[in-house]
């Protein structure tokens, strides 16, 4: 979506991943490369956004969620 809006919305900056969750899907050949140097696993859009959303309920289930002060 990001890459839609920035206009690079081109075959040729993409490559195909295999998800762990046995999708094949279409990731940014940069963030592609970014991700494993940095040994993260590579994930379909649909697990990445299955992933955000556990993490942001795990912190809305934060007991400093209240304090305001984990969101530094
Ligand atoms: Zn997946």
């Amino acid at each position: 979506m990001l890459n839609r809006m920035l206009g690079t919305e081109n075959p040729q900056y993409f490559t195909k991943i295999y998800c762990s969750c046995g999708r094949l899907a279409d990731i940014d050949r940069m963030a592609c490369k970014v991700k494993k140097s940095l040994h993260k696993d590579l994930e379909c859009a649909r697990c990445r956004n299955l992933r955000i959303a556990r993490e942001i309920e795990l912190l809305d289930e934060s007991p400093d969620a209240e304090s305001g002060e984990i969101y530094i």
